[in-house]
């Protein structure tokens, strides 16, 4: 089975490294995508899939409050953070962990190779070496990465999990985690 063409090889993305036209108010670095990013993964001939976008499917994209990007980007995430905590978001977090971790179960089961999940530093909902917490950049994970971080420790799958920003060194932290 999975004998032809493809190359087995997936890696997870947070969704608006695909897609900026995704991320809050105020906040995107690019018109449309990091692309170098895409590239280089499309280059090493590696699937993506396009994680949900955990604040537009609980929160819409305006996150709630059209007037989230008069905010200082790190006193909205903290609001944002603070609205996923919502009895609402809470479940709606837990059915979108739930559908990654199909996909996660339904890749390994048949052998197929996850590079790993990449995250995005500084949100509060995928970051995986920083947050947004008390309107400051802090040092853990958004809660979107946590809970499905939880779900695969809980299944005893292990994956790499970085986190990048729009800046260049992202690049090099994905070809990294493309070569491991
Ligand atoms: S970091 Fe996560 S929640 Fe924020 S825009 Fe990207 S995918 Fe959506």
């Amino acid at each position: 089975m999975f004998t032809d063409i493809r190359s087995k090889r997936v890696i997870f993305l947070a969704h608006c490294i695909l897609n900026q036209n995704a991320i809050s108010d105020g906040t995107a670095g690019y018109p449309a995508a990091h692309a170098d990013v895409v590239r280089a993964i499309l280059d090493a001939q590696v699937g993506i899939v396009q994680m949900p976008c955990p604040e537009l499917c609980c929160l819409g994209l305006d996150r709630g409050d059209p007037q989230g990007a008069d905010r200082p980007v790190v006193v909205e995430n903290t609001r944002i953070r603070g609205a996923l905590d919502r009895p609402d978001a809470r479940e709606q977090l837990d059915r979108l962990v739930d559908h990654v971790m199909l996909q996660i179960r339904e890749y390994l089961r048949h052998g197929f190779q996850i590079a790993g999940i990449v995250g995005v530093n500084r949100s509060p909902s995928c970051g995986a070496d920083t947050t947004s917490d008390h309107d400051r950049e802090v040092a853990g994970q958004g809660v979107f990465l946590a809970k499905l971080q939880a779900a695969l420790a809980a299944d005893g799958i292990s994956l790499p999990v970085i986190g990048i920003k729009c800046t260049p060194e992202a690049l090099d932290a994905v070809r990294a985690l493309l070569r491991a």
